[in-house]
């Protein structure tokens, strides 16, 4: 591939599995690692538009299959990191971790304590409408620069992003850089002591130290919220693969938590065939005890390991 002009780092047939956090997965075609807003956008510019992009934060919330990814993947690092805080607004670059915005904002008397416990980047927070604790990403999100797959560096708002429970619109292929959040005031006594009662809460009722993607599956339709103002979640997932006698069901290295039945975990040498199996699996069970399809809220990407028998599998669900 050649690149005009470009400053990041652009890595041919790079191994994503290191790079998130199940540890699983093939290479994808191309990693590329801008230095800056400037330098991405000059690098999409002159990519083939026939060529698919993937962005990619942190991988706290994904499964690369075996096969990996017949794409670009875009990852942002330091030049993408920085807070701005102006009054109850503060701004953050797409690769700042959740943890550390939140921290942030508690020291300037501002309440992103939600963000605390989640270990995306503001990003993937951004995509995905991240939230726990009942405050969600829709909540507090004003607006955010993207840069398009065009390579134009563009505001939208909250309302253009039409936010729905871990989800948002963005157009395809673009790349969120930096995130602008209003918050309300707090004491940072007060939000400090919030996280970390938070962090504590977590490491009691989820399996915190295992490689794992959070939650596997939505909570069912019809009780799950997109924003504070509807913050309705009555019937668990967990719930309803306890009953189908899920919890802790095995597939090769994969398992459904003891800890948290939601959660699906990488014990040591699971594949990504593993993992998406086994939650297959629990998605069949569920359906036979109860009637309910669950739908999956780590996204898949890339293609299954090759295999003469299969047709490769290049969505992103
Ligand atoms: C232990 C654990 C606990 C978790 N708890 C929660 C929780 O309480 N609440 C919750 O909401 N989530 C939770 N998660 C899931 C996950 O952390 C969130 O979905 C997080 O927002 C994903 O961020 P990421 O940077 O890791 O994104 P990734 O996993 O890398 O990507 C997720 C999606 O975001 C897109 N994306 C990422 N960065 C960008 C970008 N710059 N531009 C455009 N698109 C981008 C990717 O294309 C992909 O579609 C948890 C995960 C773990 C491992």
């Amino acid at each position: 591939m050649n690149m005009d002009g470009i400053r990041g780092r652009l890595t041919p047939n790079r191994n994503l599995s290191e790079l998130t956090w199940l540890r699983v997965g093939g290479a994808a075609d191309y990693l590329f690692q801008p230095a800056d807003v400037d330098d991405l956008a000059l690098f999409l510019r002159q990519l083939d538009p026939g060529i698919p992009v993937f962005p990619m934060g942190v991988g706290s919330n994904l499964i690369v299959r075996d096969g990996g990814l017949r794409a670009v993947v875009i990852r942002l690092g330091r030049g993408f990191n920085g807070i701005k805080i102006d009054g109850d607004l503060i701004t953050a670059g797409a690769a700042t971790l959740d943890a550390h915005v939140a921290r942030k904002a508690a020291d300037s008397g501002l309440d992103l304590t939600f963000l605390r416990t989640i270990p995306g980047s503001i990003g993937g927070a951004v995509r995905m409408n991240a939230g726990c604790y009942g405050s969600y990403m829709a909540d507090v999100l004003v607006s955010a620069k993207i840069v398009t797959r065009l390579g134009e560096l563009r505001e939208i708002t909250a309302e253009q992003l039409a936010f729905q429970y871990r989800q948002s619109d963005l157009p395809e292929g673009a790349v969120l850089v930096s995130a602008k959040m209003r918050a309300r005031a707090g004491e940072s006594v007060v939000l400090q002591a919030r996280m970390a009662a938070q962090l504590q809460a977590r490491d009691k009722s989820q399996p915190t130290k295992d490689r794992s993607a959070g939650s596997t599956f939505r909570n069912p339709a019809g009780f799950s919220s997109t924003g504070e103002a509807d913050d309705v979640h009555d019937l668990k997932a967990w719930k309803v693969i306890d009953d189908a006698g899920m919890r802790g069901a095995i597939r090769g290295g994969a398992q459904m938590s003891e800890k948290h039945s939601n959660f699906l975990i990488n014990t040591g040498g699971a594949t990504a065939a593993d993992l998406e199996g086994l939650g297959e699996e629990v998605r069949k069970k569920v359906y036979a005890s109860c009637g309910i399809q669950l739908e999956w809220e780590i996204k898949r990407i890339g293609e299954p390991q090759l295999d003469k028998h299969k047709t490769p599998n290049f969505s992103n669900t």
